[in-house]
């Protein structure tokens, strides 16, 4: 009885609003959205033309009368009308039409130090697509009750979630989060990295969704014994024509070292902070990685390398965070979590 009172007052729907891709969590339904956080508008009067996976098919390919933006950035937001209107969407796409979850009471994630401005500035903006009440958890905790880790014990866990703008480091314990970190080095900067290689290497011009797929076709952190390669079409310089050429995995890891370098730098650093009963911990039972960026052929391999640590890909690093924001939903001591 009690606890389906309780029910009641908690929340219908877990959002995760990351700056890459935005998934939706329903209780009793699982995950129910999943689409890349982009907003396609008219320049001329702020009119939506197309959100999701429909907006994303249009970054740079744009006549000037339209903008194509991505609303969220650095896990947080930076232009607030676009991920109302997005957020409206895709609130209202995953509910339905049901009357009695039309104003849903919603759990969204948000990265570790965020500031009371910014949790502000979500729950106004989570409240302004729809939502009866905003509760708000640390992303991490979310990404790790998600990669299946018991974060109630004392036990010390880490994870290191890759996104599309950050990548968040945290060492966690008895529900808590006790050393973070935070770099603006994820995912886009991976794809920016292939971009500013291939204007070096072949003179030639490519798209962030080129290298984007450049990336996750033949991308490595570590060479790799079986060499892969991939033909691409760009724009050259000098001729001012498209030209073919061809890009190996070896040369990923030419173009990809600087950045992956900035995202095993911080997880040192946090390993450095951690208090040493944890770090013992750690030793023992390694560091987790999430997030889409988790899925870099041989980024485990290498922060392996570089920490001396076990590391493990989760089972799913892009649903990790909406996943593990699902299971809290059915918590008992979810409040305990809550920022
Ligand atoms: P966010 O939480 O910031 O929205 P996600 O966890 O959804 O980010 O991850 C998105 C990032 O993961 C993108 O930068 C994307 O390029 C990257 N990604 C997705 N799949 C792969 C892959 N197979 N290899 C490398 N990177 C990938
Ligand atoms: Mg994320």
């Amino acid at each position: 009885m009690f606890k389906a009172i309780r029910g009641l007052f908690s929340p219908d729907m877990a959002i995760d609003l990351g700056t890459a891709n935005t998934l939706i969590f329903v209780r009793n339904k699982g995950i129910v959205l999943n689409e890349p956080s982009v907003v396609a508008m008219k320049v001329k009067d702020n009119t939506i033309m197309a959100l999701g996976a429909k907006a994303r098919t249009m970054l740079g390919r744009t006549p000037e009368a339209i903008n194509v933006v991505r609303p969220m950035k650095d896990g947080q937001i930076a232009d607030f009308r676009a991920t109302t209107v997005m957020l409206r969407h895709f609130i209202e796409k995953s509910i339905g039409g049901n009357f009695f979850t039309r104003s849903p009471r919603v759990l969204i994630c948000m990265p570790c130090q965020s500031t009371e401005v910014e949790k502000k500035a979500i729950t106004d903006t989570v409240s302004g697509a729809g939502a009866r009440e905003v509760f708000l958890i640390e992303e991490p905790l979310a990404a790790a009750v998600g990669a299946d880790l018991n974060i109630q014990e004392p036990h010390g866990t880490m994870v290191v979630d890759i996104g599309g703008g950050t990548s968040d480091i945290a060492i966690m314990a008895l529900s808590g989060v006790v050393v973070s970190e935070s770099v603006r080095i994820g995912g886009d900067e991976l794809n920016n990295s292939v971009v500013q290689y291939v204007r070096q290497k072949e003179g030639c011009v490519i798209g962030e969704t080129t290298a984007e797929q450049i990336k996750i076709k033949i991308g490595t952190a570590m060479a790799v014994n079986d060499v892969e390669e991939l033909t691409v079409v760009g724009h050259d310089l000098a001729l001012g024509v498209p030209r073919t050429f061809t890009l190996t995995s070896d040369n990923m890891v030419d173009a990809l070292s600087t950045a992956t370098a900035k995202i095993i730098e911080p997880v040192k650093s946090a390993l450095q902070r951690c208090p040493p009963e944890l770090a013992s911990d750690i030793a023992n039972s390694g560091i987790m990685l999430t997030g889409g960026g988790a899925l870099l052929n041989g980024l485990d391999e290498l922060m392996k390398l570089e920490t001396g640590l076990p590391v493990m890909v989760a089972q799913d690093p892009l649903g990790c965070v909406v996943k593990g924001c699902g299971k809290i939903l059915d918590m008992d001591y979810m409040e305990h979590l809550l920022m």
